[in-house]
């Protein structure tokens, strides 16, 4: 493609990114099967073929929500979009919208949902902790909102919030209910059908171990009926899920030209999900998690969440007096090329947050991070409690892989 008089120059060095374990809070590492995908030729949008990829993306996307309502699609864009999507389409301009606020997520849905002229309010509960269903469930009925929302896996904070008493009121009193589950889908149940969750999003570079890039989203059959019931045409063209049903949907309508390699790779991810098996995966990242909790708790750091109310993809830790955790981070990079997040909002100065997601969330890499932590620690004149990656690996040797498969419901 150079030009015939001129030999090849490259305008810039060729892309040399440097080689990261991605143990934050997203985005997680990419299987080699996921990154053959994205290098696939590109078809047309309208081309038969890609119908089809479209077709098994939403038909393996729907049981990792455990939605079986039939409407799930991947919007394009990341899951910030999603979010953005379920508030244009089901909260109309002046709709009273309630929110329940327990960390950064929430605070993120309350102010999009500001900006596209909803009557937001909100219920605040301190960042950490999670929502008795009981109290959330009477404030609904007493505030009588047409849409809530709430965050289901809290990433600023590694809190899920089981959502069902939320569902249940917010229908007796005939509202929608919205929930992000970017942190949790692929990684733990979601149950968006026994919640009675009414629209649901995520995004793919989380605990599906793809690349940022796509949306998914369900809705459920009483989200589908408010959507083909609206008079008021949704705000947003990009955004309106009635015209994108009709591309990426039965009509085969042009709306938007899809991004063709990320659909690729979703399905590609979605097959590693499904070959592996839902609970199987879902019993991994459990697993791990328990194992981190375990070496960090010897090591005497503070994970944020209880543990029966904690996800099983990303921890937020509250570090001892004294350790910075721009440090701890820093040192992880440079000394491990292992990269975690730092705490968020008003958890900034004291929290970090360390996320074992899809393909990261492996035995090896949690050893392997704790030890790092424990490296970093003492870097910092913090001498550890006790050994951290001992403590995970007796209890690896305790709990076999697999170990629970028949009980993976959430609290368990
Ligand atoms: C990551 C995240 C988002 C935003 O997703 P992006 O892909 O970064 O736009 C929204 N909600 C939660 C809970 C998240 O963890």
């Amino acid at each position: 493609m150079n030009r015939e008089d001129k030999p090849a120059r490259r305008a810039v060095d060729p892309l040399e990114p440097p080689r990261r374990l991605l143990l934050g809070a997203g985005p997680s590492p990419v299987e080699p099967r996921v990154y053959e995908a994205l290098s696939k030729p590109i078809i047309g949008h309208l081309d038969p073929y890609f119908f089809g990829v479209l077709e098994d993306v939403r038909g393996m996307l729907a049981p990792v929500f455990s939605a079986a309502n039939g409407f799930t699609l991947a919007l394009s864009g990341t899951g910030s979009l999603g979010m953005e999507a379920s508030i244009v389409n089901f909260v109309e301009p002046g709709a009273k919208f309630l929110v329940f606020a327990n960390g950064f997520f929430a605070d993120r849905i309350s102010e999009a949902a500001r900006r596209l002229g909803a009557a937001v309010v909100r219920k605040e509960r301190p960042w950490g902790e999670v929502f008795p269903e009981d109290e959330a469930a009477d404030f609904i009925r007493r505030e009588r909102p047409r849409v809530v929302a709430y965050v289901q896996a809290e990433t600023s904070t590694g809190a899920y919030q089981q959502g069902k008493g939320i569902c249940e009121a917010a229908h007796s009193v005939g509202a929608l209910v919205i929930a992000d589950c970017v942190t949790s889908l692929g990684g733990m149940p979601v149950n968006v059908d026994e919640t009675g969750i009414d629209v649901a999003f995520g995004c793919t570079q989380k605990a599906l171990s793809c690349p940022p890039g796509l949306a998914p989203i369900t809705l459920s059959s009483r989200a589908l009926e408010a959507l083909r019931g609206r008079t008021a045409p949704v705000a947003s063209w990009y955004l309106d899920l009635n015209l994108l049903d009709q591309y990426l949907g039965s009509e085969r309508r042009y709306h938007h030209t899809a991004p063709i390699s990320m659909f690729y790779a979703l399905r590609e991810a979605l097959a590693l999900v499904h070959e592996e098996g839902l609970r199987r995966r879902w019993v991994r990242h459990r697993r791990n998690h328990r194992a981190f909790l375990t070496g960090v708790r010897a090591m005497g750091l503070k994970p944020l969440a209880p543990e029966d109310q904690s996800l099983w993809t990303v921890t937020a830790l509250v570090l001892p007096e004294g350790v910075q955790p721009a440090a701890v981070r820093g040192f992880l990079l440079n000394q491990y090329g292992i990269e975690i997040s730092g705490g968020l909002g008003p958890l900034a100065d004291r929290t970090l947050r360390v996320g074992f997601m899809g393909a990261g969330s492996t035995e090896g890499n949690v050893l392997l991070a704790l030890e790092a932590l424990e490296e970093a620690l003492r870097a910092q004149g913090h001498e550890p409690e006790a050994p951290g990656r001992a403590a995970a690996e007796r209890f690896y040797a305790r709990l076999p892989a697999g170990h629970g498969l028949e009980q993976v419901a959430f609290g368990q």
